[in-house]
């Protein structure tokens, strides 16, 4: 049985499965427009996860053949992944952000290879041992959802979409991607709850859980972005939405969108106050990410995530750096970390 929840004023949610992870599923909404059913976010690519998201659209009453349009939060596989196959289905279009547009394209165009060895050395240059990163020197084969639907409409934030019937807002939130949007829409709640509109939140805010902030991963791009500065600053102008109500892409919907807002920023701050502790000698990303505090012992993190962690390490430390508050040992190689 599909796991359907109607939210009120023609808004519902699909419960998608992601295979063989903890979160579990993606919620997908159905919002009715005068033009038939748009789409916010699609899921995994997985026969089972498609299931899932056909025979919950047969639930709501409709089928994906009648989809309009796709509106894509950000560019990951379990929010983007059922994309091509729901624009073969409907001849719906997709929309993103030019940000995770752009990295689509690059993701598409990108040989495995390429991308392991940019992978293996900037491991090599956070430090990690050799036995870590070995792996990476030899895989070749291709990661899954590395084949995604190039979007055919850009997303331009603080502008509506192009949804008959419905006032919907795009607001530009990166950080845990540089092209993360929250969807705003602008209507009276339909049980009247207190707060300006509903907000569909991707994985920006969501209950219980914090979005990943690393790095943005770009092979061709030299900058040094902030993605944690972003993401702090994009949580600050979500939460003065003041939001009657927050429909996340995973676990459940919740009210208080500032509070929540005000728990993260905290989070952060501690995370940040803790790091600087770590700092007082001077320690290389690797090191840091061993030293930080996970939802498990290192000894217990798998692979990939852990190079997720350092990912994740090393967004802290540029945050520290840019807010001046710690800087790069000169001359280390691999290169340590300090408090200023
Ligand atoms: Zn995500
Ligand atoms: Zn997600």
């Amino acid at each position: 049985m599909p796991q359907v929840t109607d939210h009120g004023g023609g808004v519902r949610s699909i419960e998608v499965p992601i295979p063989d992870n903890p979160l579990g599923n993606t919620l997908v909404y159905v919002v009715d427009t005068d033009r038939g059913p748009v789409l916010i976010d699609t899921g995994w690519d997985d026969p089972a996860s498609w299931d899932a998201l056909t025979e919950g659209l047969t639930a709501c009453g409709t089928a994906v053949a009648e989809i309009h349009g796709v509106v894509i939060t950000h560019h990951h596989p379990d929010h983007h992944g059922l994309s091509a196959k729901v624009r073969e289905a409907s001849d719906a279009w997709v929309a993103m952000h030019a940000a995770d547009i752009a990295i689509v394209r690059r993701t598409r165009e990108t040989r495995p290879g390429r991308w392991f060895t940019y992978m293996a050395d900037k491991l090599t240059a956070a430090g990690a041992p050799e036995e870590h990163v070995a792996p990476l020197r030899t895989a070749r084969s291709r990661l899954p959802g590395l084949t995604p639907a190039l979007p055919d409409r850009e997303i331009v934030p603080g502008e509506l979409l192009d949804l008959a019937g419905r006032r919907l807002r795009a607001v530009w939130t990166p950080g845990h991607t540089p092209g993360h949007v929250c969807l705003h829409l602008e209507e009276r709640h339909p049980a009247q709850l207190p707060g300006n509109g509903r907000l569909f939140s991707g994985d920006h805010l969501l209950p219980r859980i914090t979005p990943h902030i690393g790095l943005y991963e770009d092979p061709d791009d030299d900058s040094e972005p902030d993605p944690l500065g972003d993401y702090l600053d994009s949580l600050e102008r979500i939460g003065s939405l003041e939001p009657a109500e927050v429909l996340p892409a995973h676990l459940h919907a919740f009210t208080d969108a500032p509070s929540r807002v005000r728990e993260l920023l905290d989070h952060h701050e501690e995370r940040l106050t803790g790091l600087l502790t770590l700092l007082s000698t001077p320690l290389t990303v690797w090191q840091v990410a061993r030293r930080m505090e996970w939802n498990r012992p290192w000894a217990d993190i798998p692979y990939g995530s852990r190079n997720i962690a350092v990912s994740e390490a090393e967004a802290h430390l540029r945050r520290l750096v840019k807010l001046g508050r710690a800087e790069q040992v000169p001359g280390s190689d691999p290169v340590t970390y300090t408090v200023v």
